[in-house]
């Protein structure tokens, strides 16, 4: 019996309960709490019409640690899949820890006034997980988790070691809107307007957003500019994979996108800061928020595929090779069978499988743990069968530039 407490009621956490009923042999008990009940009465509505699987609904403020442990206490879940947002994680960790319940989540913290992306906050965590014989697994998204989990399988199965290493997130999607973001835009904003960071020989090199920019022709996509970004899983993989030199992250971004966000930015609409309107305090990004599209509402009109893959270069037999590894996944299609586009798809499907890695055994441990320290086929094998199959190429070199 392995009973889950998903909390989120989103694109990602939809995709995830969906992917959950479906698995029912796994997940023999899901329940769903979200701030807004009526999202997750909805989702449970979608459940079990696609699926005749009936899953539980809560309603419950994650920033609430108090009310957070008496929920778990209540549901007994093995696990808690926080799909919340990032500014919960830390709150959920710690309910998790006086409920005594394991943890698992897609997105490493933020704290809500600073877009400051690292994971000391929850790898301070590590103490109390271990001494409470609990696991917490972090960031078993796409990215993070899949291309985490695909370096890792390339080091187990093509190289010996890993020299560079280049993530590349290609959304070749059109939701037939003028600007909206294909996860919460407050969070999607603030990734894409930190500053880059890449780690180089040891270090972080940093340069300003969105300012170094290649075309990369991504299969069943076709060419796209893709943009030098930080994300989260570069601190993790150069910690766990010490030996390589180089990790890069690039994600693609249209030029209509790259114009909005460059105005929004330079009239202060992205700015974190409050500001006073009308004698009230006010976040412009979080305004911002409030008028952009939701993005569970992109799911009818958005079409294309992504691509989300890894270019590795590296060492077999003292040989260099370089291999890219990859998914393409179809909008209409993640539509069609969950309700939900691509992006949250390729997020849901992932923290799908990261839980049910957790609830059988086959990845455990005590203390809090990334991606890429577990044992990537039973992972692999899971997205082949699960929506999100994967193929593996062989390239002449590394990217040229
Ligand atoms: P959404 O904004 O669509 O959904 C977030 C959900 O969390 C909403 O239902 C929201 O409630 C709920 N929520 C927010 N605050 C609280 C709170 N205090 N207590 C309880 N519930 C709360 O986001 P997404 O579904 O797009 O993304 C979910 C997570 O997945 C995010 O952390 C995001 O960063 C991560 N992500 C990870 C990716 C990866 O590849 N690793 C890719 C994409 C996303 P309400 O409806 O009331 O606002």
């Amino acid at each position: 019996m392995a009973k889950v407490l998903v909390i989120g009621a989103g694109g990602v956490g939809s995709v995830a309960v969906h992917k959950m009923a479906m698995n029912s042999d796994i997940f023999t008990g899901i329940a769903l709490a979200s701030r807004t009940k009526s999202k997750c009465d909805a989702i449970a509505a979608s459940v079990k019409a696609r699926t005749g699987v009936s899953i539980d609904t809560f309603q419950i403020d994650a920033d609430d640690v108090a009310a957070t442990t008496a929920l778990i206490q209540q549901v007994k879940p093995v696990l808690v899949v926080n799909l919340a947002l990032p500014y919960q994680d830390l709150h959920i960790m710690d309910a998790c820890l006086a409920a005594g319940v394991n943890y698992m989540d897609t997105a490493n913290y933020e704290p809500i006034d600073e877009a400051k992306f690292e994971y000391s906050w929850q790898w301070a965590y590590q103490d109390r997980f271990k001494q409470a014989g609990l696991m917490a697994l972090l960031g078993s998204g796409f990215d993070p988790g899949v291309t985490s989990v695909f370096a890792t399988w390339l080091k187990k199965h093509k190289l010996d070691t890993i020299r560079t290493l280049d993530i590349l997130d290609c959304n070749g999607g059109d939701h037939g809107q003028h600007f909206a973001t294909n996860f919460n835009p407050e969070i999607n904003i603030r990734e894409v307007t930190a500053p880059a960071r890449h780690w180089n020989k040891g270090e972080w090199i940093e340069t300003p957003a969105l300012t170094i920019r290649h075309q990369f022709d991504f299969e069943a996509v076709g060419p796209k500019n893709m943009y030098l970004m930080y994300h989260e899983e570069l601190e993790s993989l150069a910690h766990h994979i010490p030996e390589i030199e180089r990790i890069r992250f690039w994600m693609t971004f249209g030029d209509a996108y790259i114009t909005h966000l460059t105005v929004l930015q330079n009239v202060g609409m992205t700015r974190i800061d409050p500001v006073i309107y009308n004698g009230q305090e006010i976040i412009p990004l979080q305004f911002l928020k409030a008028v952009l599209p939701e993005p569970a509402s992109l799911g009818p009109t958005t079409k294309g595929k992504t691509n989300i893959g890894d270019i590795a270069t590296g060492l077999k037999d003292g040989q260099e090779k370089t291999f890219y590894i990859y998914n393409i996944c179809d909008h209409e299609d993640a539509y069609r069978e969950t309700g939900n586009q691509a992006v949250s798809y390729t997020t849901g499907v992932p923290a799908m499988i990261g839980a049910a890695m957790m609830v059988q055994g086959l990845w455990k441990g005590e203390g809090v743990f990334n991606m890429e320290q577990f044992d990537p086929d039973p992972y692999m094998d899971m997205l082949n069968k699960h929506g999100l199959p994967w193929q593996v190429k062989e390239l002449a070199g590394p990217l040229e530039f």
